[in-house]
């Protein structure tokens, strides 16, 4: 038996400290984490179920410190939303913890929300999710609290506290796993706090989350 296409090798994630990486199978994610997103999306923050949506993993573009990310097509309204990002390991423990942009196509997400169809076409994109080194949870203990911030070009824009979650990483991963298992390689984008917004071509985004590296993102 043989393949009719070349094989291409899985996305992958640096892993701090090594050359090794972490090979990415799945991309889920949460949609409304944070009261005062939940709040600034217009939306009522209440704790029934968490709501998920994912990605493809190769919507990935991943780096260690610093990434570069095209402008994407068919939109005039893109928008960062800085995330904690949890790597599972194997027996699905948590690996280790990097920094996440869900790069979002806001105008296509709201067509999308207006019709009640999926999320995908604002989603779930080539750089739709910009993620940097895997730091390992052996090094890091595991991440419940601290700073999760973005700013553009200097500019403070999004500042919130990891403890502010709604569900917290291990309610995420209960509730997820509820649906399907859970396997080794998919990674989690847990949601984003207050302050997202547009970007434009030549914007740099400084991420900070505590305990990790900071990470880098520019849009060419
Ligand atoms: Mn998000």
């Amino acid at each position: 038996m043989s393949y009719v296409l070349p094989i291409w090798t899985p996305p992958s994630l640096d892993v701090s400290g090594t050359t090794d990486v972490f090979p990415v199978r799945r991309i889920h994610c949460v949609a409304k984490n944070y009261d005062d997103h939940i709040r600034e999306m217009g939306g009522d923050p209440n704790k029934v179920k968490p709501k998920f949506f994912s990605k493809s993993a190769h919507s990935l573009i991943s780096g260690t410190d610093e990434v570069s990310v095209q402008y994407p097509r068919a939109t005039s309204n893109f928008h960062y939303e800085v995330e904690l990002v949890v790597a599972l390991g194997q027996g699905c423990e948590i690996f280790g913890y990097g920094i996440g942009i869900d790069f979002t196509k806001r105008d296509l997400q709201a067509v999308a929300k207006e019709s009640g169809m999926p999320w995908d076409t604002g989603k779930n994109f080539t750089g739709a999710a910009a993620v940097s080194q895997i730091t390992p949870i052996a090094q890091t203990g595991e991440i419940l609290e601290g700073k999760i911030a973005l700013s553009v070009n200097g500019g403070i824009k999004q500042d919130g506290d990891l403890s502010q979650m709604i569900y917290n990483v291990q309610e995420i991963m209960q509730h997820l796993n509820e649906y399907d298992e859970l396997l080794p390689g998919d990674i989690i984008f847990t949601g984003t706090p207050a302050g997202v917004g547009a970007v434009i071509q030549g914007d740099v985004m400084d991420c900070e989350v505590a305990g990790l590296p900071n990470f880098k993102v520019r849009l060419v």
